[in-house]
């Protein structure tokens, strides 16, 4: 089947073709009704796609997976994983299917991928489905993320399928089309390693230099390089989720890339006041996941990333867990270095400022915060004010007036530039509680208040009237926060 909104773009078929061992040949449900929710026409152009044509039904099944482009082989993955701990060796795409890889207009390969469409061989007992809410959120929250700089899978469009799903209530259908660098996690190499097949194993691993970090393979041992790179692309994503008060909510092994990029938004939020026991997923029950644990549980899966790739690393297997738990040790600096940088531009500092100055002055700014609950985003917004002459509305949101008064002496001293502060903590991020009303309001049909929450949340850094209350913290009102799984 041909399409009109996919003439220019070739589609091909590499994860399936290259690992047919984790690629099971699916097709998508058929929608009864599909109707566009919202389409993210800078993406479509970026892959070459034609966002005019993406509009039509023709359009609309492509997105769907309705209407198979021409080299294009929708697959079910394989992967493994463990789940708060717990692993589970056979998980894959329930509800998901890859739809095959396209060359962006920058030469660049992303998979094109669709979630919610319906059972596949991996599913177990759930019914394949995913509700409009849950979408929209992977949608906003994901566009929010990579607005704000950091890696992470794209959303290219949600369409409601027409079919209602059952959850807690009846809920409307809907299905997101998704863009990765690639759909690789930690538990594909689980997945991998578990097969006992070391041809499979390293196959994958070749797929993911390839794709991902083709310096590795010119390394002594690739293999190695590659745990490596991961390491160091993790190390700086999860200090970028803290530097800006991302929770993931669901850090399980399926749920971490390979390439580094922010994956699988289900109960994720964003802190509001700073403390690092936040938990707001409601399936988080001992806090496994929570704000402040989240490098600690960066490097757990990574460990299990090198047990995946253990035959690879070296002959000798202890030669080779030496290996793996010499390459692991960077984890810890690498984050602490990232996040100590990421700190310094928070504060307007030049990255040469002492880090011996700069460390203590972070940790007491924080604990500041901490004894506040305050929140986190708009004080450093605020706090870029003070260096203009301004202090007060930083300092107005702390408990400790002395002592804030007594930490921005030294810091004034370290000449803080607040353009550069303006240029790294967002004014809008998507806060729960515009989450909350915006995916209310469009499962009952009303689109408005989700693309308002959009507008502001995808050009974050810049502000602008008419959108203070998306720069505002939740009402008091709002309660304790909880997510649940975005299923
Ligand atoms: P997640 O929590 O979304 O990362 O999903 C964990 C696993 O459960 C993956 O293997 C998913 O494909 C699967 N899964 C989640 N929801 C559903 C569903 N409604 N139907 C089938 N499989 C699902
Ligand atoms: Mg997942």
């Amino acid at each position: 089947m041909s399409s009109p909104a996919q003439t220019n773009v070739a589609f091909d078929g590499r994860f399936a073709r290259e690992l047919p061992e984790m690629a099971i040949p699916w097709q998508a449900d058929g929608a009864p009704d599909p109707r566009l929710l919202v389409l993210n026409e800078p993406l479509a152009i970026e892959l070459g796609l034609d966002p005019i044509s993406l509009r039509t039904s023709e359009g609309l099944l492509l997105l769907i997976g309705n209407s198979i482009p021409e080299g294009a082989t929708p697959v079910a993955q394989a992967y493994a994983g463990h789940q708060f701990g717990g692993y589970s060796p056979r998980l894959g795409d329930g509800r998901a299917l890859l739809l095959g890889e396209v060359v962006d207009t920058e030469g660049r390969l992303r998979d094109l991928h669709l979630k919610g469409s319906g059972r596949t061989p991996f599913a177990r007992g759930g019914d394949g489905l995913a509700a409009v809410g849950p979408m929209l959120r992977e949608y906003v929250v994901s566009e929010a993320v990579n607005a704000i700089g950091i890696p992470t899978t794209r959303s290219l469009a949600v369409v409601a399928t027409g079919r209602p799903v059952q959850r807690e209530t009846q809920l409307p259908g809907a299905l997101l089309t998704r863009v990765a660098s690639s759909h690789l996690r930690v538990g594909s190499f689980q997945y991998a390693r578990a097969r006992d097949d070391v041809h499979l194993l390293r196959r994958l691993a070749d797929h993911a230099i390839a794709r991902h970090y083709p310096g590795a393979a010119e390394a002594e041992n690739p293999y190695l390089a590659l745990f490596q790179d991961v390491t160091a692309a993790q190390a700086s994503l999860v200090a970028q989720w803290m530097l800006v008060g991302f929770i993931h909510g669901v850090m399980n092994t399926d749920n971490m890339t390979i390439s580094g990029e922010t994956i699988d938004y289900g109960p994720c939020a964003f802190l509001e006041g700073f403390d690092p026991a936040t938990v707001y997923s409601s399936i988080d029950q001992t806090g496994r996941y929570a704000y402040g644990n989240q490098p600690l549980v960066a490097e757990w899966n990574l460990a299990r990333l090198a047990e995946a790739l253990l035959p690879l690393l070296h002959d000798d297997q202890e030669q080779a867990v030496a290996l793996a738990v010499e390459s692991l040790e960077a984890f810890r600096s690498q984050y602490s270095a990232a996040w100590l940088a990421g700190m310094k531009a928070k504060l307007g500092l030049h990255k040469d400022t002492d880090d011996d100055v700069t460390s203590p002055l972070v940790d007491e700014l924080l604990a500041l915060l901490q004894e506040g609950h305050v929140d986190y985003t708009s004080f450093f917004r605020n706090l870029g004010k003070s260096p203009r002459g301004d202090a007060e509305p930083a300092r107005g949101m702390v408990l400790d007036l002395a002592a804030f008064d007594a930490w921005v002496d030294r810091w004034h001293a370290l000449d803080p530039d607040a353009d550069a502060m303006d240029r790294v903590n967002p004014v809008y991020i998507p806060r729960n509680h515009l989450v909350e009303e915006a995916l209310g309001a469009a499962t009952l049909g009303d689109l408005a208040p989700l693309e308002k929450l959009l507008v502001a949340v995808t050009n974050p850094y810049d502000e602008r009237p008419g959108l203070e209350r998306y720069a505002a913290p939740a009402p008091e009102d709002f309660g304790a926060y909880r997510t649940f799984c975005g299923t």
